[in-house]
């Protein structure tokens, strides 16, 4: 009955917005302009969109700021000096000002259905990675934090790439073994520690990874830690080798 009543509001919260989109236009993903269709950007914000494209690091996915002389650098810095346990990771977004108006709203603001504006901007930065993925699977939430927030962004993220992709989705074989405090604050090194060993396959999930690919997929990814927890929980569980996916990377922190 609790669950119920909190979850009210932003229930009708959602069907008034369903309404609302029935009659107005509808708007940019970013501003108020109005769109053709639900999902997108206006000419004007798609032009101030930072998608990553090449050349990026070739393992991490982080968008290297020039065109670097001769082009036969592929791996960047943080990558050469901690090799992170994933093949490769690709983002579509750098996560700036801009996306930031997007993912915010998507993890706290009870915005679902922004994932399925964020999952064809992923797609087409990981259509490699899609290509050659046996099954998807998201970063789990912690069921306190899934409970607080009412759903894992990660999750619907993976959903709608399966449904792009027909590659399938598997949103339960990852959880998360104990809660994490946030790691907003802390460097590299403190992040790493604070998520060594928060994720297992869960056991009755254990058979579908045994020798496959896999894809990881999350919404943003900041230092990497808990993108490498869980890569590293797959391949003790038996997967062949895992790739990620995110929707916006933070410019690489390793190298502060
Ligand atoms: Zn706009
Ligand atoms: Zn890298």
């Amino acid at each position: 009955m609790v669950a119920f009543a909190t979850r009210l509001p932003a229930t009708l919260a959602a069907a008034g917005r369903a309404a609302l989109d029935l009659l107005l236009p509808p708007q940019c993903l970013t501003c108020d302009r109005p769109v053709e269709t639900p999902g997108q950007f206006c000419a004007s914000c798609f032009a101030r969109a930072a998608f990553i494209t090449e050349p990026c690091c070739m393992q991490c996915g982080v968008p290297f700021s020039h065109a670097l002389q001769g082009g036969v650098e592929r791996l960047c810095p943080g990558c050469r000096l901690h090799p992170p346990p994933w093949e490769q990771a690709r983002a579509a977004l750098r996560y700036d000002d801009h996306a930031r108006r997007i993912l915010l709203p998507f993890k706290h603001a009870d915005r679902p259905d922004l994932a399925a504006a964020l999952a064809p901007m992923m797609a087409r930065a990981g259509a490699a990675l899609l290509r050659r993925a046996d099954l998807i699977v998201p970063v789990p939430l912690h069921r306190k934090r899934l409970f607080a927030r009412r759903y894992n962004q990660a999750a619907l993220l993976a959903r709608a790439l399966s449904r792009l992709s027909g590659v399938v989705a598997v949103p339960d074989l990852l959880r998360r073994a104990k809660a994490t405090p946030s790691l907003g604050d802390l460097g590299a090194e403190a992040r790493m520690a604070a998520v060594a060993g928060a994720f297992a396959v869960r056991p009755d999930r254990a058979a579908r990874l045994l020798g496959r690919r896999m894809l990881l997929v999350d919404d943003v990814m900041t230092s990497g830690a808990t993108a490498a927890a869980c890569v590293a929980a797959l391949l003790a569980g038996g997967a062949a080798a895992v790739d990620v996916l995110v929707a916006a990377r933070v410019p690489d922190p390793r190298l502060r």
